[in-house]
């Protein structure tokens, strides 16, 4: 599996997070009323899911498929945009 595959499936990964995250802040607002502790909570689990994603690097150059210059976006790029790679 190359580094793109396992980028794509962390962003996969994420995407469950995310939901897992959402409909528990809903179910506790729903049964418990409006909770910042509950929504606290899924930042932090949001976090330790996202663990893992400053260890997606080009093999090459060592950037992060992750990153478009400054800005993170949920999905990986299948070229390196410093050393023009193909991570997939
Ligand atoms: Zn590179």
């Amino acid at each position: 599996m190359t580094v793109y595959d396992h980028a794509r499936r962390h962003a996969w990964w994420m995407l469950g997070a995310l939901t897992v995250a959402v409909l528990f802040v809903a179910v506790v607002d729903r049964f418990y009323g409006h909770s910042t502790l509950a929504f606290a909570a899924a930042i932090v689990g949001l976090l330790v899911a996202n663990r893992h994603m400053l260890a997606f690097n080009c093999p090459h150059c060592g950037k992060n498929l992750f990153f478009r210059g400054l800005f993170v976006v949920p999905w990986p790029n299948r070229t390196c945009g410093k050393c023009g790679a193909r991570l997939d």
